[in-house]
């Protein structure tokens, strides 16, 4: 009968295994080996790198760089454990700028696979040395043949962990973690030059180039829908690429975030991006934007997780603001901002209509934001007579509401142009500015809403922000706090509004604009409903006065037909 495994006795793990085991933790997947490959290779200053795949890199990884290389003592020690040139005392943990820095990864790779380096170190002279150690023992350390800088040559990845090799998903899918690992060193080193083989063929070559080209290059997008912007604050600084809030998609798939050249995810650094889109971007859908922020490494820690891909901040309420800031200026580059200069393009998503060859072109309302002067505020509509009102702008051209489309669009005339105005999402817009506008008186709440898990740190923490918002906290006699009073505005969304509470949505305005776009969503007219004459033609006067013409959830409120294109459309004569 097989021994039971608890009747065993405690024993040491016989080196071999627990350097598998270790290993196993730093490469998982051939993923793992070029993303460490690629951190030796830029750490030791290369500005050409190459890597090839075979197999979707459990054939083999090889990284040919030409970076400062390394001498025969070094080739030595280099697959060793906790062998590294980077660090020395725990203090240089907290001044590493280096990609590495805790002397895993050679000796990890080389537990688990064919490992040969062959470097050149500058300082020697020609002549190079090769080191070759396969599953974790050395094999020969010879003189060999190389220019100055390093190759790592990763063969038969697994070859000796069977049941990870199991583990492993199809070639392409290696494959794609592979090119993805790439891109991911290849977008905040753009002054390095990268080339990727697969199966004996260069299938992305991004030459050395500036940080937006970078981007384009590598993601495959249009360089002309993409905007850079830097910023600067203690201890920090960003640089961020941007897409046109049009290109916003319905994954996460281009909203990269970087910190001292190292992917990470932190999710409150990347809510700030998305939060300074907000409302031009419509909601579910995310923009493009790759943020590439150095930190003094003083301030970040990325001791935490094996590959780096978390990392804690002291400064991060500066780095929210940081990348806020610098994305709002951004923004005003693309002409989205008031007072800014409109683009030229029409966005996409409102068509540029290209049928009936060329016959109109739609301009998105906020391409073309009509100045506010033009059209009086909605109060001096609201006077009541029969006849559906017109008013007139400054410059004498006539305002007419022509009627309702759909239950949904309002028709508007004005000068030369027919205007059709989305009810909801104007509506929506302007109660959003009213709120935001307004001073909010509260009410007590007749029945509280608890927020559990909302501790007294919290508390004290947000409540500056929600008395802003004329949100009273109570702590109950449980011990559970709860919303003791609410602006009255606000009790249409108040199971939302204590979600955000107890979420403990850092600033003000995040609060704010998430509430206040919730609640005018809730309260404005709905598509379907009908409307008299009066209240839509005063609606739709108010929407075309907007200096911004989007729904808080990014959708432009308005388009324009001009008379001219649809006499152009009908083939008659302009006049
Ligand atoms: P770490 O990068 O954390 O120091 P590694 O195991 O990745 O640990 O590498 C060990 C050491 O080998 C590095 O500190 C560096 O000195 C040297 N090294 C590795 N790859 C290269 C390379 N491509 N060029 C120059 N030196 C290298
Ligand atoms: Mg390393």
């Amino acid at each position: 009968m097989p021994e039971h495994p608890s009747s065993r006795r405690v024993h040491i793990l016989r080196e071999e295994v627990s350097r598998k085991i270790a290993a196993g933790e730093v490469i998982d997947r051939p993923l793992a080996v070029v993303r460490e490959l690629l951190d030796n290779a830029l750490d030791a200053g290369a500005r050409n790198v190459e890597v090839y795949l075979e197999g979707g890199g459990l054939e083999r990884i090889r990284v040919v760089d030409d970076g400062a290389g390394m001498s025969r003592q070094d080739l030595e020690l280099a697959a060793q454990r906790h062998a590294t040139s980077k660090i020395e005392h725990e203090d240089d943990l907290a001044r590493a700028t280096t990609l590495g820095f805790r002397g895993e990864a050679l000796a990890s790779v080389a537990a688990c696979a064919r490992l040969t380096l062959t470097s050149s170190w500058a300082d020697t002279g020609p002549g190079a040395y090769r080191l070759v150690v396969e599953g974790g023992r050395r094999r020969t350390l010879e003189p060999a043949a190389g220019v100055r800088g390093t190759t790592v040559d990763v063969a038969d990845l697994f070859f000796n962990l069977p049941a990870r090799k199991r583990f492993m998903k199809s070639i392409s899918a290696e494959s794609r973690g592979c090119r993805q690992a790439f891109l991911e060193k290849a977008l905040p080193h753009s002054q390095v030059s990268f080339r990727l083989f697969s199966e004996g063929e260069l299938r992305l070559f991004l030459p050395a180039q500036g940080p937006r080209e970078r981007v384009a290059a590598a993601m495959g997008l249009d360089l002309q829908h993409l905007h850079a912007g830097e910023g600067k604050t203690t201890g920090a600084q960003a640089l961020i690429v941007a897409g046109r809030p049009e290109l916003a998609r319905r994954d996460r798939k281009y909203l990269h975030l970087y910190v001292n050249r190292r992917r990470i995810s932190d999710f409150s650094l990347l809510q700030a991006a998305e939060y300074a889109f907000g409302e031009y971007v419509p909601g579910g859908s995310h923009p493009v934007a790759f943020l590439f922020l150095e930190v003094d490494p003083a301030l970040v820690d990325f001791n935490i997780h094996p590959a780096k891909k978390e990392a804690r901040f002291r400064n991060l309420a500066e780095l929210r603001q940081l990348v806020i800031g610098t994305l709002r200026g951004l923004l005003v580059g693309f002409g989205l901002r008031a007072g800014s200069p409109a683009p030229k393009e029409a966005p996409g998503g409102v068509k540029s209509g290209t049928e009936a060859g060329q016959a109109w072109t739609f301009e998105a309302a906020a391409s073309r934001p009509l100045p506010a002067s033009l059209l009086p505020g909605g109060e001096q509509y609201a006077a009541p007579s029969g006849a559906p009102p017109a008013g007139a702008d400054s410059a004498g051209a006539s305002v007419h509401y022509r009627g309702q489309l759909f239950r949904l669009f309002l028709l508007v005339e004005r000068g030369d142009s027919l205007f059709i105005v989305d009810q909801h999402a104007a509506h929506e817009r302007l109660l959003f500015e009213e709120l935001k506008g307004r001073r909010l008186a509260s009410q007590e709440l007749l029945l509280p809403v608890r927020l559990e898990g909302v501790g007294e740190e919290h508390v004290r923490r947000s409540q500056e922000s929600w008395a802003r918002l004329g949100i009273r906290v109570e702590r109950g006699e449980d011990g559970v706090y709860w919303i003791a009073a609410l602006p009255e505005e606000l009790l249409c969304v108040e199971e939302e509004l204590a979600e955000a509470l107890r979420e403990g949505t850092a600033s003000p305005e995040e609060l704010e604009q998430r509430v206040f776009s919730l609640a005018a969503c809730r309260t404005a007219v709905k598509d379907g409903q009908e409307l008299d004459p009066q209240s839509a033609g005063e609606l739709a006067r108010r929407a075309l006065a907007l200096d911004n013409a989007r729904c808080p959830h990014g959708r432009p409120i308005w388009m324009e037909i001009r008379r001219g294109d649809l006499l152009r459309a009908v083939a008659r004569p302009e006049e």
